[in-house]
């Protein structure tokens, strides 16, 4: 027994004294306190409880302090109703068992979920009959613990094993499917098998073709390359071609092609024609007055047109009818060129021509190597050759032999750019005449400047020519018999103003040196006209003599002295100058420019004459504080009969030859003459002499 079941007041209970209990109990509890598991004993009718250390802790035993030696009935009352049967079915000799029945323990501080196999059986008494229920609690935790994480596993397993079978299930009925489309892939391989037979052979026959081909593309692409070719050739051509469009158009009159810098001038939009019928793009009205053109060309007329436009341009128009190898017309081109500049041009040179053809001058146009180019109808009349048998010809066939040299410095004038006017000059004839001829000679030049040639304007001046030497001739005639009763008169004055030198009445002394100076005067002017005309003649004869320049100029300054009281003359002094020159032509070069500048400058201003050798020449020069001279007038003062025309010079009488006459004196010393002026400031006139 044990040592609780002993010391516990039994005698108080249904058991009584321990030592009158029956064998069977005594039995049962002494395995009870030998078998390591808890065991319960409910004894007699009442289930009086016995049990062991082990069993204190299950079934809530532990919560009935009174439970040991208690009736069971009292302990378990709450639940009695369901064990109570249970209990009274062992009684009867049955076992019971509760197998993984679970009991919360509080074994390490918390409730754990405890499994224990129950089993209830009756200890029988001698007599067969149960005496009470031994209840045997076999721990079976662990078990239960491997058992369910075994089932937890089984059912992922389980589950598992349903997803597999359902995709089994699945895959079973793919597979199904699939080999049914297997069997109609295999079908469709064996047709796909048969195709692919027919489909060789037609590759072969493909191939044989494709080599065929392959033959006839390159010739394509040859053609086409060759076709690009040609269609830039003609865009380029076309777009070269200044002022011009060109379009190709086929037989039924649709645009093939439009170019040229002029399309859009003349309406034509590059994307609006390929292949288009002008009738398609809005140019009906053009088109209607242009078919009959179409028509003509595409009959194989090739033909041009000249157009006018409603702005004013011109147009040559060229229609050419463009044909195939077996020479039918297939297709039509036409070329529209804007001649308007050449129109306007072409006017004007006829407008040119016909000034040239009626002037009374000769017009001639030549080559810088003097080769005739052009010769109008006046050059007939002069010269008496046809433009035949001139053109080609030299211009050196009209000048004189004498005068051959001409041409060159001329020539070379014009090259300089220089014009030549007014050349005064004698020219040839067919039938050997002279013919004085004034020449105005001008550049022709190219639109880049360069010059290309010479044009000539020849006048002839043989008239004008006879009418001075008519006036001349008269000059001279008149001027000699003029200068014979000149020469007596002053003959006579000489005679009497020394008569008169002590003549009483001072009035006659200085009337005699007045009506001297007149005379003088006069005796320059005439001889001024004498000279003239024997310049004119050729016969001014220059006689040379050696002198002393600054010896004549002194004897200018001291005449002039004597004349003139109105201004203040002044010579600058130097050394000797010896010349070889015609002294008495020299001493009027100098006079006509002093009393110039006496005529030409107001009283009580200064002159001054003087003379400065420069290298081999000598420089003489007579300056004044005159009215100057303009500079436009400036370079004609040398030329016969100039004067310049004003209000300051109108009341001053001059012929205009002194300048002319000594120019022409210093020309044939072979020396130099000229002039500097400043308007309202004064003159100096200049000439200048070889040293001998
Ligand atoms: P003229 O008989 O008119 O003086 P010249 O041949 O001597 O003829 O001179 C020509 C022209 O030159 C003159 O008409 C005059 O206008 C101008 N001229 C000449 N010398 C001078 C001068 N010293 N000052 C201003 N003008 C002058």
């Amino acid at each position: 027994m044990g040592e609780m079941i002993r010391s516990f007041n039994w005698s108080a209970t249904a058991l009584g004294n321990p030592d009158n209990w029956p064998l069977p109990l005594r039995q049962a509890i002494s395995m009870m306190f030998t078998i390591n598991f808890p065991m319960l004993i409910c004894w007699g009718e009442e289930y009086i409880q016995l049990y062991n250390d082990n069993f204190r802790p299950i079934n809530g035993v532990t919560k009935h302090p009174k439970a040991l030696g208690g009736s069971a009935k009292d302990t378990y009352a709450e639940i009695w109703g369901t064990i109570g049967p249970m209990f009274a079915e062992v009684m009867t000799g049955k076992t019971i068992g509760f197998p993984d029945f679970m009991v919360p323990l509080d074994r390490n501080g918390y409730l754990e979920e405890c499994y224990f196999d129950f089993s209830y059986s009756p200890i029988n008494m001698e007599d067969g009959q149960a005496g009470g229920v031994l209840v045997i609690c076999v721990e079976t935790t662990d078990k239960v613990n491997s058992i369910n994480t075994l089932s937890t596993l089984n059912n992922q397993r389980l589950a598992a094993n349903e997803e597999i079978k359902a995709v089994n299930e699945e895959l079973a009925s793919a597979n199904e499917e699939l080999a049914a489309t297997n069997e109609e892939l295999a079908a469709t391989n064996e047709e796909l098998a048969a195709v692919n037979e027919e489909l060789g052979a037609v590759n072969e026959e493909l191939g044989a073709v494709n080599e065929e081909l392959a033959t006839t593309n390159e010739e394509l692409t040859e053609a086409q390359t060759i076709l690009k070719r040609n269609e830039r050739f003609f865009r380029s051509i076309a777009i070269n071609i200044p002022d011009s469009v060109i379009m190709v158009i086929d037989k039924e009159h649709r645009y093939v092609m439009v170019e040229g810098d002029l399309m859009e001038k003349m309406g034509y939009q590059r994307t609006d024609y390929e292949g288009k019928h002008p009738s398609e793009i809005g140019q009906t009205e053009r088109y209607l007055a242009s078919k009959h053109l179409y028509d003509r060309m595409m009959s194989g007329e090739k033909f041009s047109i000249e157009h006018t436009s409603g702005t004013g341009e011109y147009y040559i128009v060229h229609f050419v009818p463009l044909r195939n190898e077996a020479g039918e017309v297939e297709a039509g081109m036409v070329i529209a060129i804007d001649i308007t500049s050449s129109k306007q041009a072409e006017e004007k040179s006829a407008k040119l021509a016909a000034i040239v053809e009626s002037s009374d001058d000769a017009i001639i146009s030549k080559t810088l190597e003097s080769v005739i180019t052009s010769w109008n109808d006046s050059a007939q009349r002069m010269f008496g050759y046809t433009a035949d048998e001139m053109i080609g010809e030299s211009i050196l066939k009209l000048i004189p032999p004498d005068r051959q040299d001409e041409e060159p410095r001329i020539i070379s004038r014009l090259s300089k750019g220089e014009r030549v006017e007014h050349f005064e000059t004698k020219r040839l004839s067919k039938d050997g005449r002279l013919i004085d001829v004034s020449l105005t000679i001008s550049p022709v030049k190219d639109k880049q400047g360069n010059i290309i040639g010479v044009s000539k304007i020849v006048r002839d001046i043989t008239e004008r020519k006879l009418d001075e030497i008519r006036k001349n001739d008269f000059i001279g005639m008149a001027s000699h018999e003029l200068k014979t009763p000149l020469t007596s008169l002053n003959a006579i004055m000489q005679v009497t103003s020394a008569k008169l030198k002590h003549s009483n009445d001072p009035f006659l002394a200085s009337a005699m040196d007045r009506a001297n100076t007149q005379v003088k005067k006069m005796t320059s002017m005439i001889n001024g006209f004498l000279n003239i005309s024997r310049l004119e003649a050729g016969k001014l004869l220059i006689e040379k003599e050696p002198f002393d320049l600054n010896q004549l100029l002194r004897e200018v300054f001291d005449e002039t002295q004597l004349i003139v009281n109105t201004h203040k003359v002044r010579l600058m002094q130097s050394g000797v100058v010896n010349l070889i020159a015609d002294k008495d032509k020299i001493n009027s070069v100098v006079s006509n420019l002093v009393s110039n500048a006496v005529k030409y400058s107001p009283r009580g201003k200064s002159i001054e004459i003087g003379s400065e050798i420069q290298q081999d020449t000598v420089v003489v020069y007579v300056k004044d504080e005159g009215m100057g001279i303009n500079p436009q007038d400036l370079p004609r003062i040398f030329d016969r009969y100039y004067r310049v025309e004003g209000d300051d010079t109108r009341h001053i009488s001059g012929f205009g030859i002194g300048l002319y006459l000594c120019a022409e004196i210093i020309r044939r010393h072979d020396g130099k003459i000229w002039a500097e002026s400043e308007v309202g400031k004064g003159s100096t006139f200049y000439f200048s002499l070889p040293l001998a």
